[in-house]
């Protein structure tokens, strides 16, 4: 099989075309798992509704803009 120039082009073009494909949905499922993990971590201030992550593994944690004492975890059930 002979390969000409523009069979090379096409073959190039197809090519890159895939690598984009390919990358498009490796980096949209990286996001989904960062944001699924982020989520996790979120805390609702119930004082000033402020969200945080968390991502110590304590009970308790204080919201850093008013200090009010959060239950990690209850602000899962709203959202
Ligand atoms: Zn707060």
């Amino acid at each position: 099989m002979e390969l000409t120039l523009t069979d090379f082009v096409l073959l190039t073009m197809l090519g890159s075309m895939g690598m984009v494909l390919f990358f498009t949905m490796v980096s949209r499922t990286l996001h989904v798992r960062a944001e699924k993990r982020s989520l996790a971590n979120r805390v609702i201030c119930r004082l000033c509704l402020h969200a945080f992550e968390e991502t110590s593994h304590v009970s308790t944690v204080k919201c850093p803009v008013c200090g009010a004492e959060n239950e990690k975890g209850r602000s899962r059930r709203f959202g």
